[in-house]
C-alpha cells in the first residue's frame, strides 16, 4: 500500500478524540480522573470491563483482553483495514495525508470497487433470460424471490466473458480483475472470467461489503460444486463466515450463533427463522472463527452432515471450539437430509425445533466413544483417552470437572482416574487461555505463567507497582538498578512484564511525556505480556499513588533483594549444619551475605515480604 507516514499516523493518534470515538459504539461513564468504563463492544458482559484511559489514548478491556488505540479500536470494532481507519479518522480530524505514490493507496478500494460491479452483473444476469436456468434451479432448492433478495443471489452465465466486459465498461482495468479475484489469466494473453454457469453467493465482511463470491455448479457434470474466487488482500477465509452482517443482530437476540457449512445451510436456517446462522466459506473452522465468535456469544450450535466425514469434522471443530470458551451443541439431521431437504419437507417449525433441542456436542462425542464399544478395561480406557483431550481444552475449571465426572459415569469408569486422565492430558499441552476465565482469575492470579514457580499476592503486587513505575519512568532504569532487578526478582511473567517495560523504554518508545509507548510493546511482546502491560497502565489504582517514582522502586526492589537474601542464608545454614560441607567456607559465604544484607539497610527486623 502507498506508505502513510509514521508522524502522520502519530499525529492522527495524539489528536483523535479516543472518548468521543468509542463513546459512538459504547456508552462510557466516568470512573477515574483519567479512566472511563463501559459495557465491551468486543464481548458479552452485564457489568463493564471494558476502560478507556483518554490520557493514554488507549483502550483496554479487563474481560477479554481487547485492547488498542483508536486506530486498532477501527480496525478490530468496524472491520477496517489499518490505511481505510487512519484515512477515516484523518478525514474526521481534517489531517492531510501526503501521498507518497497512489500505486497501492487505493488497492484495496480499487478491489472493493471491483467486486461491487461483478455483483451488479451477476445480480443483472439472474434477472435476464439467460439466467432463467439458475432461477429455476433457485426456486426448485425452495428460495423465493424475497430470500434471493436478501442475500443478494447472482448468477454467473456460462460464459468467459460477462465480468470481462462489466469491468472494461466500468473502466476497471483487468489486472484489478485478477487482484479481486474475479478473472483469470490467459496462457494466450487476456482475461476470462474465473466463475461460470454457476450461481453466486456473494460473501460480505461483517460491514457488508461484498470481498469474494462462491459459485455453485448448474451443470450435473460441472465440477468443482463449489467454486469459491481465491483470497485477495480483502478476503481471509480462515476469518469469514457466509452470511455474518445478516447474522450480527439476530446473534445478538438469540444468544447464540449457529455454524453450519454451506451456503444453502445457512439460507435453509435463516428462512426457518433462525437468523443467527452462519457458514464457513469452503474451509474448516479455524481459531480465527472461534475467537471472532466467542467475541459475541458463548453459545453456538454446530450443524454438520450426519454422515461419518461430518462427525469428523464435528469433533474437529470441538478442539478449536471449546479451547475458546465456547459451549456447543451438535444440530444433527435425519441421515442424508440438509437443512434445505429438511425445511422442504417438514417446514420451520420442525427445524427450529431440532437447532433448540440440540444435545450438548461434547456429549454427543462421548456417547459415540461409549457406541464403539465399552466392556472391556482396555475399551473403556480407549474411550477416556479419545474424549479427554476434549475435556481437557475447556477453559473453566467447573465445566472441565463436570465433563470428567460425565465421561466417567458413560464409560462406568471411576470418576478420579477419569479425572487424572484430564489432567495429565492438560498438563502435557499448552491449551490457550479462555479469555473469559483468564479476566476474572487474573487479579488475584495475576502471575500463572507454568514454568515459573507460583509466587505470593504480594509479591505480584509489588512487581505490578514496579512494572507501573517502570512504564512511567523507564529513565529510572539505570545499569544497576537493572542488574540488581535481574538478581533480585523472582522469575515470573511479571518480572518478563517489568523488564519489557524496561527495554522498551532503553529503545527510545517513549511517548511525549517520557512514559513508555503502550503501543509500541504491543509489537514487541507477547499478547499475554502486552495483556498485562495494559492492565497495569489502565489500572487507575495505581496512579492514585503519587509517591515519587523512584522511592518506590527502590523501597520494593530492597524487600525483594532481602528476601532472595533470606532466602540464601536459609540455605548456608543448613550447609553449616551438613558435617560432608566445607565449614569454612559456609562460614565465608555467611559473612560475605551478612555485609550485603547491612548493604541494603538490613535492621534485622526486615522479614522480606
Ligand atoms: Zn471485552
Amino acid at each position: 500500500m502507498g506508505l502513510i507516514p509514521e508522524t502522520t499516523i502519530q499525529e492522527i493518534r495524539d489528536r483523535a478524540d479516543i472518548l468521543g470515538l468509542v463513546g459512538r459504539y459504547v456508552d462510557l461513564k466516568q470512573a477515574g480522573h483519567n479512566s472511563w468504563k463501559g459495557l465491551c463492544p468486543f464481548h458479552d458482559e452485564k457489568t463493564p470491563s471494558f476502560n478507556v484511559n483518554p490520557g493514554r489514548q488507549a483502550y483496554y478491556c479487563f474481560g477479554c483482553q481487547a485492547k488498542g488505540d483508536v486506530l486498532s479500536f477501527l480496525v478490530d470494532h468496524e472491520n477496517l483495514t489499518f490505511p481505510e481507519a487512519v484515512r477515516t479518522l484523518a478525514a474526521d480530524l481534517g489531517i492531510v495525508i501526503p501521498e507518497s505514490d497512489s500505486g497501492d493507496r487505493s488497492d484495496t478500494e480499487k478491489i472493493f470497487a471491483a467486486l461491487e460491479v461483478a455483483q451488479q452483473c451477476y445480480r443483472e444476469a439472474l434477472q435476464s433470460p439467460e439466467g432463467q436456468i439458475a432461477r429455476e434451479y433457485l426456486e426448485h432448492r425452495g428460495l423465493d424471490a424475497e430470500v434471493i433478495d436478501r442475500f443478494q443471489i447472482g448468477y454467473a452465465p456460462d460464459a468467459w466473458d460477462t465480468v470481462v466486459r462489466a469491468l472494461e465498461r466500468a473502466k476497471v482495468p483487468a489486472d484489478v480483475g485478477m487482484l479481486s479475484g474475479l478473472l483469470n489469466e490467459r496462457a494466450s494473453g487476456g482475461h476470462y472470467d474465473r466463475l461460470r454457469g454457476r450461481v453466486i453467493f456473494p460473501i460480505q465482511d461483517v460491514r457488508g461489503r461484498v470481498i469474494a463470491f462462491g459459485g455453485r455448479a448448474l451443470g450435473a457434470d460441472q465440477e468443482p460444486k463449489y467454486l469459491n474466487t481465491p483470497e485477495t488482500p480483502v478476503y481471509h477465509k480462515r476469518r469469514t463466515f457466509y452470511g455474518f452482517p445478516h447474522a450480527l443482530e439476530p446473534i445478538r437476540r438469540a444468544g447464540r450463533a449457529i455454524v453450519c457449512e454451506g451456503y444453502f445451510d445457512a439460507i435453509a436456517l435463516a428462512r426457518a427463522g433462525v437468523g443467527e446462522a452462519v457458514a464457513t466459506c469452503g474451509t474448516a473452522l479455524t481459531s480465527d472463527h472461534a475467537r471472532d465468535l466467542s467475541r459475541r456469544t458463548s453459545s453456538l450450535g454446530l450443524l454438520f452432515d450426519g454422515d461419518s466425514a461430518g462427525k469428523k469434522a464435528m469433533e474437529r471443530a470441538l478442539e478449536i471450539l471449546l479451547p475458546a470458551g465456547l459451549r456447543v451443541r451438535a444440530v444433527s439431521l435425519p441421515d442424508g437430509q440438509d437443512p434445505d431437504d429438511f425445511l422442504n419437507a417438514r417446514g420451520p417449525k420442525d427445524l427450529v425445533a431440532l437447532v433448540d433441542r440440540a444435545p450438548d456436542a461434547l456429549e454427543v462425542v462421548i456417547r459415540r466413544a461409549v457406541a464403539a464399544g465399552c466392556s472391556t478395561p482396555a475399551e473403556k480406557s480407549d474411550a477416556v483417552r479419545r474424549v479427554a483431550p476434549l475435556v481437557a481444552s475447556i477453559p473453566d475449571p467447573v465445566e472441565r470437572s463436570e465433563y470428567a465426572r460425565r465421561l466417567a459415569l458413560f464409560v462406568s469408569a471411576d470418576v478420579a482416574a477419569v479425572e487424572s486422565v484430564v489432567r495429565s492430558v492438560r498438563g502435557g499441552k499448552s491449551i490457550p487461555a479462555n479469555p473469559r476465565v483468564a479476566a476474572s482469575s487474573s487479579e488475584s492470579k495475576p502471575v500463572s505463567g507454568d514454568n515459573y514457580a507460583p509466587i505470593s499476592d504480594s509479591e505480584a503486587r509489588h512487581l505490578r507497582q514496579l512494572a507501573m513505575i517502570l512504564s512511567r519512568h523507564p529513565e529510572l532504569a539505570n545499569a544497576a538498578l537493572v542488574e540488581e532487578m535481574h538478581e533480585a526478582l523472582p522469575n515470573c511473567a511479571l518480572k518478563d512484564l517489568v523488564f519489557a517495560f524496561v527495554d522498551a523504554g532503553a529503545e527510545g518508545h517513549v511517548d511525549a511525556e517520557g512514559r513508555v509507548d503502550i503501543l509500541a510493546m504491543k509489537e514487541r511482546v507477547s499478547s499475554e505480556l502486552a495483556a498485562m502491560a495494559y492492565e497495569v497502565v489502565m489500572d487507575e489504582s495505581f496512579f492514585a499513588n503519587e509517591t515519587p517514582g523512584w522511592e518506590v522502586l527502590t523501597q520494593i526492589l530492597r524487600r525483594f533483594v532481602l528476601r532472595k537474601l533470606d532466602a540464601e542464608q536459609k540455605i548456608i545454614r543448613r550447609r553449616l549444619d551438613d558435617p560432608d560441607e566445607d565449614q569454612g567456607k559456609a562460614v565465608e559465604d555467611l559473612q560475605a551475605l551478612l555485609v550485603r544484607r547491612r548493604a541494603h539497610g538490613a535492621t534485622g527486623l526486615d522479614t522480606g515480604l
